[in-house]
């Protein structure tokens, strides 16, 4: 396993950010930690990369125990914090070599250099990290966390606060990432895990409330379909109702309504039941599933 955590607690003064985690991580797989704010996320990855110890419990990386063995585990991890903290007056050349003589790096200037085409950071290179968009100064960040070729990667938050142009950039950025690396990231978005993540695990108030692959988690928030339809006059819901398959009918606007059926082919008598009543279907939809319906139902 990458990561290991078993009943992993952690108490701040009277408040307990973490209740009792398990989870495990296989090698290879992006992992994304989804909950709202405040329920633990940041907790738990400082606990995972050395950052602040846990009350209660056990973390491995790479079969290297968190406590017992930390600059192991440091060697093992490339970690991106929330909200970057960067050294906004240093150049990023000058950045990336000082990271990487922390990590007392062999033939620095060369791996630097590597770092900067891996992430994209070619046109960039001779500024100050400060003179940065969000988007590069997330890829300055990104660079740091690999600079030693670390398995693991636990990325918290990495997209947020970017514009939806760089969002694409750095989860494309991420999920080619991932074809070499574990990774772990936490969001609070759901289109995030649903965008890149092979499993999800949901936590709130401190505590796992799901962990699956995050297509199947897709697909318990579908309770049943549900097709939007638009007709071109007006319609009573009792007359709807009464459609074979059609197990409710609410009017959203106007003529415009949301039937949620039994299957796919009630399509078909809606459209029969529209030729028979000399009604028009302007527009037929349907409501794709999603992971949101799951991860509102769990966290409130
Ligand atoms: P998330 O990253 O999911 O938003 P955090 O792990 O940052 O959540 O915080 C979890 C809970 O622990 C929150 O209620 C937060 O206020 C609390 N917390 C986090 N860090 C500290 C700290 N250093 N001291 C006291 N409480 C903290
Ligand atoms: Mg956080």
């Amino acid at each position: 396993m990458s990561i290991e955590v078993k009943n992993i607690t952690k108490i701040y003064g009277k408040q307990k950010a973490l209740d009792d985690v398990s989870f495990s991580i296989e090698p290879g797989n992006i992992v994304g930690f989804l909950g709202p704010n405040g329920a633990g996320k940041s907790t738990m990855m400082k606990i995972i990369t050395c950052y602040i110890p846990q009350s209660f419990g056990e973390v491995k990386v790479c079969g290297f125990d968190v406590v017992e063995n930390p600059i192991e585990v440091k060697r093992q991890v490339g970690y991106l914090p929330e909200h970057n903290p960067l050294y906004l007056d240093m150049y990023v050349k000058e950045y990336l070599d000082f990271i990487g003589g922390v990590h007392k790096i062999d033939n620095r200037q060369n791996r630097v250099k590597e770092m900067i085409d891996m992430v994209g950071l070619g046109i960039e290179q001779n500024k100050k990290i400060g003179a940065l968009s969000k988007g590069y100064r997330q890829r300055v960040g990104l660079a740091q966390a690999m600079i030693h070729d670390p398995k693991v990667l636990i990325l918290d938050e990495p997209t947020t606060g970017l514009d939806p142009n760089q969002l694409e950039e750095i989860r494309t950025l991420i999920k080619n990432i991932g074809k070499e690396k574990t990774i772990m990231l936490s969001t609070h978005i759901m289109q995030e895990v649903e965008a890149i993540c092979d499993r999800t695990i949901i936590i709130n108030h401190g505590k796992i409330v799901a962990n699956d692959s995050t297509e199947s988690l897709g697909k318990q928030g579908k309770v049943n379909l549900v097709l939007t339809v638009e007709f071109d006059k007006v319609v009573t819901q009792d007359q709807l109702k009464s459609i074979a398959g059609v197990f409710q009918v609410v009017k959203h606007k106007d003529n415009n309504w949301a039937f949620e059926v039994e299957n796919d082919k009630v399509r078909n008598n809606i459209f029969q039941y529209a030729m028979d009543n000399d009604l028009v279907v302007l527009t037929m939809q349907k409501e794709t599933e999603n992971l949101e319906a799951v991860f509102k139902k769990l966290t409130t």
